[in-house]
């Protein structure tokens, strides 16, 4: 499983433009939102990767860590080597992600309903969020307004001057079949697709582990898909 660890890692051409020379000085963990509410520290990220320390390269691909980071980018505008912490991340979430090691932590788990809605949301509507799949239910962070937007979806979208899954112009606006299939194709041959896939596969090999299985031994995913959203 992580037999070319070292080596996957550096051939990642982000690392290249990411970590230059670490000095070890703190200045993105002090300048990190993130690190401001968990226990998150951009700093040693950099130092283990730079040293090469494959057993805390492991851990933080099987860990929560990788995942507090927001992307914000803000240690790369203050990081006195020019190296730039949040890409660093980047190349250990798809690590992670190729390897499964995501299944290993609750943060990194949460990869299958990423998929599930955004990636879904692109590759059948051409959106990464619509308005349409964010369901009351499993929403409650959009506060109780949102259940009477959300019924009355069309209507509210309307007075805004939005063109909610109609054709022609406007913000919202139905995407047609050429260019959604477009879209499809360049997830294709770009790897996207192969990537969605690999997620899958190894939400299916963890819902087995935990026992979560049909009739047929086969990977219950509805059960897999509540059990994350209550985890
Ligand atoms: S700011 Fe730059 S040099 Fe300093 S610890 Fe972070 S990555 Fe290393
Ligand atoms: S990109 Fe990530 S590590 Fe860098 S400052 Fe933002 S949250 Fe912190």
């Amino acid at each position: 499983m992580y037999s070319e660890i070292i080596k996957n890692l550096k051939t990642d051409v982000r690392l290249t433009e990411a970590l230059q020379a670490c000095m070890n000085c703190g200045i993105c963990t002090a300048v990190c939102p993130a690190a401001e509410f968990y226990e998150y520290d951009p700093r040693s990220i950099a130092v283990s990767v730079q040293s090469e320390n494959r057993e805390k390269i492991i851990d933080l691909l099987e860990s929560d860590t990788i995942w507090y980071c927001g992307q914000c980018m803000s240690c790369k505008t203050r990081c006195p080597r020019n190296n730039c912490s949040g890409l660093i991340i980047s190349v250990l979430r798809k690590l992670s992600q190729e390897t499964g090691a995501f299944t290993k932590s609750r943060m990194g788990r949460q990869q299958y309903l990423i998929l599930k809605t955004i990636g879904n949301n692109i590759l059948s509507r051409g959106y990464c969020i619509h308005p349409t799949t964010v369901v009351p239910e499993t929403h409650p962070e959009q506060g109780p307004v949102w259940k009477w937007i959300y019924e009355n979806m069309h209507d509210v979208y309307a007075v805004v001057g939005a063109n909610l899954d109609c054709d022609g112009p406007g913000t919202m606006r139905k995407i047609n079949s050429i260019d959604l299939n477009e879209l499809n194709n360049i997830f294709i041959v770009s790897g996207g697709m192969k990537f969605f896939d690999t997620i899958n596969h190894f939400s299916k090999l963890k819902a087995i582990e935990m026992g979560m299985v049909d009739e047929y031994g086969e990977a219950d995913m509805e059960k897999y898909t509540q059990y994350l959203l209550q985890e």
